[in-house]
């Protein structure tokens, strides 16, 4: 499956400010058990043959860069390993 087709399909809403309509004010999925297959990182892993360490490192600097540029405090920052157990 391409991965422009999983962005197409999303099915919620996204806000203006980029925040998904499903997110809860506790800043918890509240359809976790059952959110989209985009938004599952180890289903995400597997279908397209990612390599896990790299796919979360990815991940992390892509948050890292959203923190700082909205000016949030550095106590968010993602901080990933170089070794993954
Ligand atoms: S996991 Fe997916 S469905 Fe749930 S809040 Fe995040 S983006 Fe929305």
């Amino acid at each position: 499956m391409k991965k422009q087709v999983l962005l197409d399909s999303f099915p919620y809403k996204v806000d203006s400010n980029g925040a998904c309509s499903m997110l809860g004010d506790d800043g918890l999925c509240t359809v976790y058990d059952h959110r989209p297959i985009i938004c599952n990182i180890e289903h995400m892993i597997t279908l397209y043959k990612l390599d896990q360490s790299e796919y979360y490192k990815t991940c992390a600097d892509s948050c890292n860069i959203l923190i700082k540029k909205t000016g949030l405090s550095k106590e968010y920052l993602v901080e990933i390993p170089e070794k993954l157990t």
